[in-house]
């Protein structure tokens, strides 16, 4: 049985914000936002990463990850001006979730900086 957090927030074990939900992915706000709008997208199969989405069959719902973004982008009222898309993966990359997600952040101009 897979517990990270957010399977405990996609089955309603645990509480989130959510935006926006349909079978395949899940939209919540972050709980410590970085920006005035900061979502995680989720999708709600679980997967620890982009190493469980390797094969061909999984292009589809991958490249919808990214639709879901924008889509969710224009609802928040951000995809006009813009906004940034990261994926943390890994010890390196800073990942402490292991559940696949995507940060969307923005709300303002956003720093030239994605390296630290
Ligand atoms: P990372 O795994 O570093 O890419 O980021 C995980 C993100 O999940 C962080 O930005 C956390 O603030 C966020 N987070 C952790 N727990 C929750 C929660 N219960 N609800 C919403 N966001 C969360």
């Amino acid at each position: 049985m897979i517990s990270d957090v957010f399977c405990k927030i996609i089955t309603g074990k645990i509480k989130a914000d959510f935006v926006y939900k349909d079978n395949d992915f899940a939209v919540i706000k972050d709980i410590n936002p970085q920006a005035p709008v900061h979502l995680l997208i989720i999708p709600v199969r679980h997967a620890d990463s982009l190493e469980d989405f390797l094969e061909e069959k999984d292009n589809e719902l991958l490249g919808k990850a990214l639709i879901v973004a924008h889509r969710v982008a224009h609802q928040v009222g951000i995809a006009e001006k813009g906004y940034r898309l990261i994926m943390n993966e890994g010890e390196y990359g800073g990942k402490l979730v292991p559940h696949l997600h995507i940060h969307l952040l923005g709300g303002k101009k956003l720093g030239p900086k994605i390296v630290r």
